[in-house]
């Protein structure tokens, strides 16, 4: 972050390496922070808006006689800006007790389980461990499935009362159902939505078809939904049993992720390098956002979505920041972060199949099998694809710069996913070497946005039916030359396909 890099418009010097295309003309000075802080401080007496939370259990009334309340953090990896730690320490002080946060640290045996993302993620929550430290509040770091590790640890510690956030995703969803069936009956589960700005359940009660069909919905709740949030205060009640110390280097050490997929040099973890990144586009690139942000070359994006993805940095936050600095990228901007985010939260929560064909619509299922037997010009292996190894250069540099640098521009996502479908011998196999991939290599994938983003671009999902081609069929198409009318692809090139990939 505090790295000052030359305005990139001298692309023959660019070389390529771990840092995005950004530039930093200014160094993060903190102003953000300190602004944030007294918003939050003005708003503390503030209500908590009760839509933004359900009861998964019948028992609605904290146990009596309880010794403490828990939030159980899953998706949301923050402190302040969090709805659903709001919540919980409301509850603990009306009842004068002690508030508890963990955390399930679950390691699947995967090639998706990498350092990259594991890092990104302990590297976070040491930071939220240290600012819960100077609040007085107690932080756990269980390891486990939550359904074996979290019933018996609010037992043990006579905990009155469960919260936690929301995940539409398909594992978080089934460790939610894993606590309810063995949380004992008289302590009540509360889910908040701390993630969307209008709550999942609040926006839509069913699959929506396009952003079309959702925009108006949300808007018409917005106001009511995007306010500020109050302070997350010191807590007066302190636990007499304390936590187990977490020794977070032994915790990263001990890890066993693919080491292979390493951290990135630019993106660091937690809420404050998420905080300086959101304070560098409101002062920089977010006037380059409206013109700019299908340029690949340019540095006109938030590239906040890794802190996003981790819940290190609330959506709702970064809107309201964006909405106070106005200007003609505001509006373009919010649609992006508030609109095709919060959809994309919907298709994955109300379409079990989120991320198979089976999970698109009729007509794309239809048009795809229809054209299953056209003519590849090329076919690769996710060997290759993986590689980098194809014919052609654009696509290998926007694989080379989500492999190198954790994120691809958002406008080649598009490109590169519609291309794996025209060089693989079915929407099934590229639907999951997309998915592959990106959840891989991207610090922001195994988010509803990846699934939708890949589903978007191969299975025709919130997009409509266009005119058929050999490999598509009616799935909208893209071609390096309309690449070329839209940005300097050379220049891409250039920067992103050294010469021994
Ligand atoms: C094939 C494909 C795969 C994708 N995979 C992911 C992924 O794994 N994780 C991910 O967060 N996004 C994904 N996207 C969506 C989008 O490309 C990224 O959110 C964006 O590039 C992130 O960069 P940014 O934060 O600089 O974006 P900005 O343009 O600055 O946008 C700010 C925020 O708005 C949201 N946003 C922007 N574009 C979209 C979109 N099209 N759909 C939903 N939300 C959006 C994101 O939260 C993003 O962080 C994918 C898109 C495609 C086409």
């Amino acid at each position: 972050m505090s790295q000052k890099r030359k305005a990139t418009t001298d692309a023959g010097a660019e070389k390529p390496s771990k840092k995005p295309n950004l530039t930093f003309e200014k160094k993060a000075d903190g102003w953000l922070q300190e602004q944030v802080l007294q918003q939050r401080a003005a708003k503390k007496e503030m209500k908590f808006n009760k839509k933004r939370l359900r009861f998964l259990t019948d028992t609605q009334k904290l146990k009596q006689g309880a010794e403490g309340v828990l939030y159980w953090m899953n998706r949301d990896q923050r402190i302040q800006d969090n709805w659903a730690l709001i919540h919980a320490q409301r509850l603990a002080l009306k009842e004068a007790l002690p508030l508890h946060v963990c955390f399930c640290l679950v390691v699947p045996k995967s090639k998706l389980s990498t350092y990259r993302h594991f890092s990104f993620l302990l590297k976070g929550l040491e930071e939220v461990s240290q600012e819960l430290k100077t609040l007085g509040v107690e932080f756990h770091l269980l390891h486990g499935p939550p359904g074996d590790v979290l019933p018996g640890f609010v037992s043990d510690r006579s905990l009155g009362a469960v919260v936690t956030d929301f995940s539409p995703l398909r594992e978080p969803l089934q460790w939610l159902e894993d606590v309810k069936k063995k949380l004992p009956k008289d302590i009540p589960f509360i889910q908040v939505d701390a993630h969307n700005i209008v709550p999942c359940w609040e926006a839509s009660p069913k699959l929506e078809y396009a952003a079309r069909t959702i925009r108006g919905k949300i808007n018409k709740v917005l106001s009511e939904f995007l306010t500020e949030f109050p302070l997350v205060e010191k807590h007066p009640h302190t636990a007499t049993r304390t936590a187990k110390q977490v020794d977070w280097v032994k915790e990263l050490e001990s890890l066993q992720v693919d080491k292979t997929v390493g951290e990135t040099e630019w993106a660091k973890p937690g809420t404050k390098a998420g905080m300086a990144m959101l304070e560098s586009f409101i002062d920089v690139r977010l006037k380059l956002f409206a013109a700019q942000r299908n340029d690949p070359n340019a540095a006109a994006l938030s590239q906040l979505s890794p802190w996003i993805r981790f819940g290190q940095i609330s959506a709702q936050r970064v809107a309201l920041q964006v909405k106070k600095k106005g200007g003609e990228s505001a509006a373009p901007f919010i649609e992006e972060l508030v609109v095709r985010r919060e959809l994309t939260d919907n298709f994955c929560y109300y379409n079990k199949k989120y991320d198979s064909v089976e999970g698109a619509y009729e007509w794309a299922q239809k048009t795809l099998k229809d054209h299953a037997k056209d003519k590849r010009p090329y076919v690769y292996t996710r060997d290759q694809l993986e590689k980098a190894k194809t014919h052609d250069k654009l696509w290998n540099g926007a694989q080379f710069q989500m492999v190198s640098e954790g994120k691809m521009h958002g406008f080649l996502r598009m490109y590169w996913a519609k291309k794996i479908l025209e060089w693989t011998s079915s929407p099934g196999e590229a639907l999951s070497i997309a998915l592959y991939l990106n959840d891989r290599y991207s610090l922001d994938g195994q988010d509803p946005n990846g699934f939708v983003g890949c589903m978007w671009s191969i299975c025709g999902i919130h997009d409509q039916g266009w005119a058929e081609r050999p490999i598509f069929g009616k799935i909208r198409y893209m071609n390096y030359k309309g690449c070329q009318r839209k940005f300097d692809v050379a220049r891409f090139e250039k920067k992103y396909c050294p010469k021994d990939l």
